[in-house]
């Protein structure tokens, strides 16, 4: 009895395997085409969704109050990092209210305020989180061109990948 429940289930097993490695593939280009950006095709991203990325910009931007004048004031290498960072803050908190993106120092700054209804602070708690991880990855991102990068600093600061140092 237990011979022959044993075997039988081992062949389905193998065989459910095959199936799944068959279908990875298909599944992979799925997601890539419904825009779930695998890591390590940041050239395909970027020739791909250029002009998405520049209407993610301006929706951005628009959440910037008129009298704070809605500047960007980073390189386009760190485009991609803010439009993430945006994605996750607008995930905790769909109409957040974004004062300022600038460099500081050769970083990210990225000031924000919650809207309305954060009476214990914890959305805040959340927000500072993404944004101090952005923060952090903005050293590691050449703000000229978007590839890995590394703080320099010479008098001056900025995060840049050693082809954008020359
Ligand atoms: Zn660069």
């Amino acid at each position: 009895m237990n011979h022959h429940n044993a075997e039988p289930g081992s062949e389905k097993s193998g065989e459910i395997d095959r199936e799944t490695t068959a279908s990875e593939p298909v599944a992979m280009i799925d997601a890539a085409h419904e825009g779930a950006p695998p890591d390590d095709s940041d050239a395909t991203v970027d020739s791909a969704t250029s002009v998405d990325i520049d209407d993610q910009i301006e929706r951005i931007l628009q959440r910037i109050p008129t009298r704070w004048g809605r500047s960007l004031d980073v390189d386009a290498g760190w485009y991609a990092l803010i439009i993430d960072t945006d994605n996750q803050l607008a995930r905790i908190n769909p109409d957040y209210v974004v004062h300022q993106i600038k460099e500081k120092f050769g970083t990210l700054r990225y000031y924000y305020a919650p809207s309305d209804g954060d009476a214990t602070g914890a959305l805040q708690d959340a927000m500072d989180a993404v944004i101090d991880e952005a923060e952090r990855k903005s050293a590691n991102i050449c703000e000229r061109c978007g590839q890995p990068g590394t703080l320099q600093k010479h008098g001056w600061f900025k995060t840049l990948c050693r082809s954008c140092t020359k």
